[in-house]
């Protein structure tokens, strides 16, 4: 077994994406945003470093993140794989990560720019359950979260002016890495401007 990468802009659905590949592959989720978000509220020395870079919107410096996932990786649930969700997002990382697992495959969710500021500025998320919803394209169900009780949360860094780095951080650092994995013959992407279920058949499949 090898493990799978969740690659896209900020915004253009991984997270959202993610839960169906779980299902589907019984591979766990590695987000490497999730884990800084983990070490800022802990108040670990990570995530007071990291916190600078996040609140401005530009990447943690490659050495923390290899950290974490080195790390990671050692649990017993990783040892058949995982689907790195936001990781790797330079090509350093990637090289790193080359050492310690086979990637089989990097799907691509393709949105374009101007799609992901409204993506973004309405996104909130359940903070018992962890489910992503949107304001205005995935409402949270009229029931409540299917988890029972929804905490409404919305990341700090989800406002208009840091999306504009984290788009420029996204050209300039993380998109050559799909060059770069298509060059190992694992590329493959998806029109990830469509409703969610339409791009989710096409992931799945993928890995069909
Ligand atoms: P990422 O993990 O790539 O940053 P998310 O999965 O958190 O992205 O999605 C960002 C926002 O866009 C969320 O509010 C989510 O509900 C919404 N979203 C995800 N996929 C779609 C889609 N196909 N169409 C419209 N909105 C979407
Ligand atoms: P999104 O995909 O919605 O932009 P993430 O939760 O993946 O959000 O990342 C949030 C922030 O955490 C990024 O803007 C960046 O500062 C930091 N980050 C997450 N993953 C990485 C990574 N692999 N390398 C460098 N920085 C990262």
């Amino acid at each position: 077994m090898g493990s799978i990468v969740l690659f896209g802009p900020p915004g253009a659905g991984k997270g959202t994406q993610a839960a169906n590949i779980m299902r589907e592959t019984g591979l766990p989720q590695v987000s490497t945003g999730d884990m800084l978000r983990a070490a800022i509220k802990a108040g670990s020395s990570i995530g007071l470093e990291a916190k600078a870079y996040m609140d401005r919107g530009a990447l943690v410096p490659d050495d923390v993140i290899l950290g974490l996932i080195q790390g990671r990786l050692l649990e017993d649930d990783a040892k058949n794989g995982v689907m790195f969700d936001g990781f790797p997002r330079t090509i350093p990382q990637a090289e790193a990560l080359a050492d310690l697992t086979t990637i089989t495959h990097v799907l691509a969710i393709e949105v374009p720019d101007e799609r992901i500021v409204e993506r973004i500025c309405g996104r909130v998320s359940c903070g018992a359950c962890g489910a992503v919803y949107h304001d205005v394209f995935n409402n949270v169900p009229s029931s409540g979260c299917p988890c029972g009780t929804f905490i409404e949360k919305r990341r700090a860094d989800d406002n208009e002016s840091t999306v504009q780095n984290r788009l420029h951080a996204y050209h300039e650092q993380t998109s050559p890495l799909a060059a770069w994995y298509q060059e190992r013959g694992v590329f493959h992407a998806v029109n990830g401007d469509r409703d969610i279920n339409a791009v989710s058949q096409d992931l799945l499949g993928l890995l069909n």
